[in-house]
């Protein structure tokens, strides 16, 4: 019989070229603790690779009266009194009739495209939209027009030359976007589906929790909940839990709970998971304590570089540097000064584009972020210096 490497050689070929081009991946089993993480060589560096931006994920929960498990989809016996309470803060929270759960903030995204986005319907979406996003357009029947990065002019003058040939037209879009730490410009795409009687869907998984007077995310930020008529969000990042979630109409709603894949073929969260959340959410609509420690962060690193304080402060900072080899190296250089900082590549963004993405937590303290600051113009300057193509 052949052996593993033999049957499978092509995918070994694959790997291996993923090995030279510097993208290959592997798991590392790593452990988390506050502000640190602890690789498996027993190495203890600062953490700025994590999505805990209001340092929730690694604190430890005593809600042991809660079931750990499920059991079943939410429309077969998956779904408790946990579930519906979290779905009504959730609405409120959002400011929205209706809210429901998912099992992740990926089957949220790629279920909902691919569940409200019919046939004869048009999906416009941003070219930097996350994975979760673009598979979910690729599993809709809908036809797809990717639109450059924050180009709300194309989306005008796409929806002016077309928008008579289709049933109803969606422009997909995150709020902030994942690997960059930008805004898209929320107002004036809404302004332009309005014009064009067009629907805004918005994935907020970077802004939950973060941005906005409660903690909603930009849309609430920007006053524009209501113009928005499918908003996503995950339990995951800064709410430091697990699963997603969809605010809208009831209607629509009712609508993904009858007909979205990813919510009725898989069994629903842990309600131990969505109580944790619930008692988040609670804590950051109360609260502004992490979210101010959070901003305090952003705002000493953007200092320390003598940038302009944005509009808003986002938790996530690109560094681009272009080849696979070179982020992979900068990345190395951090650990060696006892910073965990992931090099990110292509797929996950663009081929040219491999970056040094730092995220910012709650949990840092002022020192951890002058460490980094200091790493990071050491490490540039370092790699500028062997001929890197460092910005
Ligand atoms: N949307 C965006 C923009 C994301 O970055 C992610 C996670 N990386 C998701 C959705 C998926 O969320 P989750 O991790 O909860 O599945």
């Amino acid at each position: 019989m052949a052996t593993g490497m033999s049957r499978f050689s092509d995918l070994a070929t694959e790997l291996e070229a993923l090995r030279s081009d510097g993208r290959l991946r592997s798991l590392v089993p790593r452990r988390l603790d506050a502000a640190s993480i602890q690789d498996s060589g027993g190495h203890r560096l600062i953490n700025f690779g994590s999505n805990d931006y209001l340092g929730y994920a690694t604190e430890r929960v005593t809600t042991a009266s809660v079931a750990i498990g499920s059991s079943a989809s939410a429309l077969v016996t998956g779904w408790s009194e946990h579930h519906q309470r979290l779905c009504v803060e959730l609405a409120d929270f959002e400011s929205t009739e209706a809210a429901v759960l998912f099992p992740s903030g990926y089957a949220a995204c790629s279920g909902t495209i691919a569940t409200l986005a019919r046939e004869g319907d048009l999906i416009l979406s941003d070219s930097l939209n996350h994975a979760s996003l673009i598979d979910g357009c690729r599993l809709s029947p809908a036809q797809r027009i990717i639109y450059p990065h924050r180009d709300v002019e194309f989306v005008q003058s796409t929806l002016r030359d077309n928008r008579h040939r289709f049933a109803r037209v969606w422009i997909l879009t995150e709020s902030v976007f994942s690997m960059d730490g930008d805004v898209a410009p929320l107002v004036e795409l809404c302004e332009v589906a309005e014009k064009f009687g067009a629907e805004m869907m918005v994935d907020e998984a970077h802004a939950t929790g973060v941005l906005g007077p409660t903690g909603s995310g930009v849309c609430e930020a920007l006053d524009i909940r209501h113009r928005v008529a499918v908003r996503i969000g995950t339990l995951s990042k800064a709410i430091g839990s697990q699963g997603g979630f969809v605010v809208a109409d009831q209607v629509v709603i009712d609508y993904l709970v009858n007909r979205c894949r990813t919510l009725i073929y898989s069994t629903s969260l842990a309600p131990i998971i969505v109580d944790v959340a619930a008692e988040r959410i609670r804590e950051i609509r109360t609260s502004t304590a992490r979210r101010d420690a959070l901003a305090r962060r952003i705002a000493q690193f953007h200092e320390r570089h003598g940038s302009h304080l944005p509009q808003f402060l986002i938790p996530i900072i690109p560094i681009v540097i272009g080849e696979c080899h070179d982020a992979l190296a900068a990345s190395t250089r951090l650990r060696d000064a006892g910073l965990f900082v992931p090099a990110i590549r292509p797929p996950t963004v663009p081929p040219g584009t491999a970056r040094l993405r730092v995220s910012l937590s709650a949990h840092h303290t002022a020192e951890d972020v002058s460490r980094l600051a200091d790493a990071l113009g050491w490490v540039s300057h370092r790699m500028l210096a062997n001929g890197s193509t460092l910005p």
